[in-house]
């Protein structure tokens, strides 16, 4: 079983491990308290004190805040549930005529738009692009991840999810339900 330090995985994480150590890391069995120095390195990273409970990507985290795990921006924002699809509160910006796609493609290598367009997700809090893919027009806006944590948790990490009221396990999509909300909201 390896074993490394903190300042490792933080030089891990922030990507300054030469090739030699990280090739060795990447071969060798997983420390067991790895997750556990990952999330603090990542901890330290975000200006805000909601405990992280698993990174969705570089902007992005699932965080306890008053019992509940909500998706949260490394800017601040946040999305709510971590069940319901983030990417559904995002401003989006859908590229689908040949003079938008222009402005990212060179001439002969763009999309026909009848066929596909470009979605792009910005953070509502800062402007960054979180998520950007082509799909058919009208496709669905799919889960980019949906994490079982109440399994992760206690059959992987051995361990409650920290701080969290609901504690089930299984992969629980709660999309459909905010929809609905929205259209009654919509409908008032
Ligand atoms: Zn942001």
């Amino acid at each position: 079983m390896s074993e490394y330090s903190l300042e490792v995985i933080r030089d891990l994480v922030n990507r300054k491990l030469p090739w030699y150590v990280l090739k060795e890391m990447m071969s060798a069995p997983k420390d067991k308290d790895r997750f556990d120095k990952y999330i603090k390195v990542l901890q330290e990273k975000v200006p805000w004190k909601e405990r992280i409970l698993l990174p969705i990507h570089e902007h992005l985290y699932i965080v306890e805040k008053n019992g509940e795990a909500i998706v949260k921006a490394k800017c601040g924002y946040e999305f709510g549930d971590y069940r319901e699809n983030w990417l559904l509160k995002t401003l989006i910006y859908v590229r689908d005529t040949p003079e938008k796609f222009r402005e990212v493609y060179p001439i002969l290598a763009t999309h026909e738009p009848k066929l596909q367009e470009l979605r792009e997700h910005i953070c509502p809090g800062c402007g960054a692009m979180l998520h950007v893919y082509g799909i058919n027009p009208g496709g669905m806006v799919n889960f980019l991840f949906l994490p079982d944590l109440g399994s992760f948790y206690k059959d992987w990490l051995g361990k409650p999810i920290p701080g969290v009221k609901d504690q089930s396990k299984g992969v629980q999509d709660k999309t459909i339900e905010m929809i609905k909300k929205w259209v009654q909201e919509e409908k008032k």
